[in-house]
Protein backbone atom coordinates (compact mmCIF):
# COMPACT_ATOMS: atom_id res chain seq x y z
CA UNK A 1 0.00 0.00 0.00
CA UNK A 2 1.54 3.18 -1.39
CA UNK A 3 0.32 6.33 -0.24
CA UNK A 4 0.59 9.57 -1.03
CA UNK A 5 -1.69 11.95 2.03
CA UNK A 6 -2.25 15.77 1.32
CA UNK A 7 -4.80 18.33 3.19
CA UNK A 8 -4.25 22.24 3.47
CA UNK A 9 -2.39 23.71 6.68
CA UNK A 10 -4.99 22.87 9.66
CA UNK A 11 -7.03 19.72 8.15
CA UNK A 12 -6.00 17.20 10.59
CA UNK A 13 -3.68 15.92 8.19
CA UNK A 14 -1.24 14.16 10.89
CA UNK A 15 -3.71 12.69 13.30
CA UNK A 16 -4.95 10.91 9.91
CA UNK A 17 -1.83 9.45 9.37
CA UNK A 18 -0.98 8.15 12.35
CA UNK A 19 -4.79 6.50 12.17
CA UNK A 20 -3.97 5.43 8.69
CA UNK A 21 0.19 3.83 9.46
CA UNK A 22 -1.64 1.97 12.27
CA UNK A 23 -4.16 0.59 10.70
CA UNK A 24 -2.24 -0.49 8.18
CA UNK A 25 0.86 -1.13 9.52
CA UNK A 26 3.39 1.28 6.95
CA UNK A 27 5.92 3.28 7.88
CA UNK A 28 4.81 6.89 8.09
CA UNK A 29 7.39 8.97 6.12
CA UNK A 30 7.47 12.69 6.64
CA UNK A 31 10.24 14.80 4.86
CA UNK A 32 11.45 16.23 8.19
CA UNK A 33 11.89 13.12 9.32
CA UNK A 34 13.27 11.55 6.45
CA UNK A 35 15.95 14.58 6.65
CA UNK A 36 16.83 13.93 10.48
CA UNK A 37 17.86 10.29 9.93
CA UNK A 38 19.79 11.13 6.53
CA UNK A 39 21.87 13.46 8.85
CA UNK A 40 21.94 11.52 11.47
CA UNK A 41 23.03 8.77 10.00
CA UNK A 42 25.67 11.02 8.43
CA UNK A 43 24.82 9.41 4.24
CA UNK A 44 26.22 11.95 1.77
CA UNK A 45 23.16 12.82 0.88
CA UNK A 46 22.30 13.72 4.71
CA UNK A 47 25.36 15.60 4.74
CA UNK A 48 24.75 18.00 1.69
CA UNK A 49 21.26 18.40 2.95
CA UNK A 50 22.66 19.54 6.42
CA UNK A 51 25.11 21.99 4.54
CA UNK A 52 22.20 23.82 3.01
CA UNK A 53 20.08 23.61 6.06
CA UNK A 54 23.18 25.17 8.25
CA UNK A 55 23.42 27.80 5.43
CA UNK A 56 19.73 28.70 5.69
CA UNK A 57 19.01 27.50 2.31
CA UNK A 58 16.82 25.27 0.40
CA UNK A 59 17.54 21.57 -0.11
CA UNK A 60 17.99 21.27 -4.01
CA UNK A 61 16.03 19.14 -5.74
CA UNK A 62 17.85 16.31 -6.52
CA UNK A 63 19.89 15.53 -2.84
CA UNK A 64 15.60 15.80 -1.80
CA UNK A 65 14.88 13.22 -3.96
CA UNK A 66 18.12 11.09 -3.31
CA UNK A 67 17.04 10.61 0.31
CA UNK A 68 13.90 9.92 -0.89
CA UNK A 69 14.84 6.96 -2.35
CA UNK A 70 17.17 5.82 -0.16
CA UNK A 71 14.18 6.08 2.44
CA UNK A 72 12.21 4.17 0.36
CA UNK A 73 14.36 1.54 -0.53
CA UNK A 74 14.42 0.25 2.68
CA UNK A 75 12.81 -2.74 3.90
CA UNK A 76 10.03 -1.81 6.08
CA UNK A 77 8.77 -0.09 2.93
CA UNK A 78 8.22 -2.87 0.83
CA UNK A 79 4.58 -3.24 1.84
CA UNK A 80 4.42 0.01 1.37
CA UNK A 81 4.17 3.44 3.40
CA UNK A 82 2.93 6.61 4.08
CA UNK A 83 4.09 9.72 2.65
CA UNK A 84 3.85 13.09 3.83
CA UNK A 85 5.20 16.29 2.82
CA UNK A 86 6.73 15.03 -0.59
CA UNK A 87 6.18 15.60 -3.22
CA UNK A 88 5.95 19.33 -3.16
CA UNK A 89 6.05 20.20 -7.22
CA UNK A 90 5.35 17.88 -10.54
CA UNK A 91 9.00 17.41 -10.43
CA UNK A 92 9.40 16.20 -7.89
CA UNK A 93 6.05 14.03 -8.29
CA UNK A 94 7.83 12.70 -11.64
CA UNK A 95 10.88 12.04 -9.91
CA UNK A 96 8.80 9.94 -6.85
CA UNK A 97 7.01 8.45 -10.43
CA UNK A 98 10.83 6.84 -11.23
CA UNK A 99 11.86 6.01 -8.13
CA UNK A 100 8.27 3.67 -7.25
CA UNK A 101 8.87 2.23 -10.92
CA UNK A 102 12.29 0.96 -9.83
CA UNK A 103 11.45 -0.02 -6.71
CA UNK A 104 8.39 -2.08 -8.74
CA UNK A 105 6.30 -0.15 -6.38
CA UNK A 106 3.66 0.83 -8.73
CA UNK A 107 0.47 1.52 -6.87
CA UNK A 108 0.41 4.27 -5.47
CA UNK A 109 -2.88 6.00 -4.10
CA UNK A 110 -2.85 9.65 -3.56
CA UNK A 111 -5.74 10.80 -0.47
CA UNK A 112 -6.48 14.57 -0.22
CA UNK A 113 -8.17 15.74 2.73
CA UNK A 114 -10.35 18.36 1.37
CA UNK A 115 -11.50 21.38 3.70
CA UNK A 116 -12.81 24.44 2.46
CA UNK A 117 -11.10 27.37 2.80
CA UNK A 118 -13.24 29.19 5.15
CA UNK A 119 -13.52 26.59 7.41
CA UNK A 120 -9.46 26.24 7.58
CA UNK A 121 -10.12 29.93 8.58
CA UNK A 122 -12.73 29.49 11.28
CA UNK A 123 -11.13 26.55 12.96
CA UNK A 124 -7.87 28.81 13.13
CA UNK A 125 -9.15 31.60 14.49
CA UNK A 126 -11.34 30.06 17.61
CA UNK A 127 -8.81 28.01 18.31
CA UNK A 128 -7.17 28.61 22.11
CA UNK A 129 -4.55 27.06 23.59
CA UNK A 130 -4.13 26.45 27.74
CA UNK A 131 -0.84 28.40 29.02
CA UNK A 132 -0.49 25.55 31.44
CA UNK A 133 -0.76 22.03 29.81
CA UNK A 134 -1.21 22.79 25.84
CA UNK A 135 -4.66 21.41 25.45
CA UNK A 136 -6.16 22.95 22.36
CA UNK A 137 -9.86 24.24 22.52
CA UNK A 138 -12.63 26.08 19.90
CA UNK A 139 -14.35 28.74 21.17
CA UNK A 140 -17.18 27.32 18.90
CA UNK A 141 -16.62 23.63 18.24
CA UNK A 142 -15.19 22.87 21.43
CA UNK A 143 -15.06 25.49 23.83
CA UNK A 144 -13.74 25.33 27.88
CA UNK A 145 -16.51 25.02 30.06
CA UNK A 146 -15.22 28.62 31.66
CA UNK A 147 -14.26 31.34 29.32
CA UNK A 148 -10.73 31.42 29.01
CA UNK A 149 -9.73 29.22 31.25
CA UNK A 150 -8.78 25.27 30.82
CA UNK A 151 -10.60 22.54 31.92
CA UNK A 152 -8.03 20.38 32.86
CA UNK A 153 -5.51 22.45 35.04
CA UNK A 154 -7.45 26.01 35.46
CA UNK A 155 -4.53 27.73 33.63
CA UNK A 156 -5.17 30.78 31.39
CA UNK A 157 -6.04 30.07 27.36
CA UNK A 158 -4.36 31.66 24.65
CA UNK A 159 -4.28 32.31 21.20
CA UNK A 160 -1.47 31.49 19.18
CA UNK A 161 0.02 34.61 17.12
CA UNK A 162 -0.19 32.81 13.56
CA UNK A 163 -4.06 31.70 13.87
CA UNK A 164 -5.40 34.68 12.30
CA UNK A 165 -7.72 34.94 9.33
CA UNK A 166 -4.92 37.11 7.61
CA UNK A 167 -1.81 34.49 8.10
CA UNK A 168 -4.51 31.41 7.50
CA UNK A 169 -5.55 33.21 4.65
CA UNK A 170 -2.25 32.97 3.00
CA UNK A 171 -0.91 30.03 3.95
CA UNK A 172 -3.60 28.08 2.03
CA UNK A 173 -3.20 30.68 -0.70
CA UNK A 174 0.57 29.27 -0.81
CA UNK A 175 -0.72 25.68 -0.57
CA UNK A 176 -3.30 26.01 -2.91
CA UNK A 177 -1.72 27.18 -5.31
CA UNK A 178 1.61 24.74 -5.15
CA UNK A 179 -0.75 21.70 -4.76
CA UNK A 180 -3.29 22.34 -7.56
CA UNK A 181 -0.79 21.19 -10.57
CA UNK A 182 0.14 18.36 -8.00
CA UNK A 183 -3.97 17.76 -8.12
CA UNK A 184 -3.99 17.47 -11.65
CA UNK A 185 -0.54 15.08 -12.46
CA UNK A 186 -2.42 12.73 -10.24
CA UNK A 187 -5.98 12.77 -11.36
CA UNK A 188 -4.53 12.30 -14.95
CA UNK A 189 -2.58 9.36 -13.79
CA UNK A 190 -6.08 8.09 -11.91
CA UNK A 191 -4.64 7.63 -8.53
CA UNK A 192 -6.23 10.26 -6.68
CA UNK A 193 -8.82 10.19 -4.50
CA UNK A 194 -10.15 12.76 -1.76
CA UNK A 195 -12.37 12.55 1.66
CA UNK A 196 -14.67 15.07 3.19
CA UNK A 197 -12.53 17.00 5.51
CA UNK A 198 -15.51 18.85 6.69
CA UNK A 199 -16.30 15.88 8.84
CA UNK A 200 -15.07 15.01 12.17
CA UNK A 201 -12.14 13.50 12.98
CA UNK A 202 -13.84 9.77 13.45
CA UNK A 203 -15.71 10.14 9.93
CA UNK A 204 -12.46 11.77 8.15
CA UNK A 205 -10.80 8.46 9.37
CA UNK A 206 -13.67 6.09 8.72
CA UNK A 207 -13.51 7.47 4.99
CA UNK A 208 -10.07 7.15 4.49
CA UNK A 209 -10.41 3.50 5.36
CA UNK A 210 -12.77 2.58 3.54
CA UNK A 211 -11.16 4.02 0.51
CA UNK A 212 -8.18 1.68 1.46
CA UNK A 213 -10.28 -1.10 2.33
ZN1 LIG B 1 -4.51 23.25 30.85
Amino acid sequence: MELLLMGPPGAGKGTQAEVLTEKFNIPHISTGDMFRAAVKEGTELGKKAKECMDKGQLVPDEVTIGIVKERLSKDDCKKGFLLDGFPRTVEQADALTKILEELKLPNIRVLNINVPKEELVERAVGRRICKGCGKTYHLKFNPPKKENVCDACGKELYQRADDTAETMNERIGVYEASTKPLIEYYKKMGVYEEVDGKLSIEKVSEALIGLLS
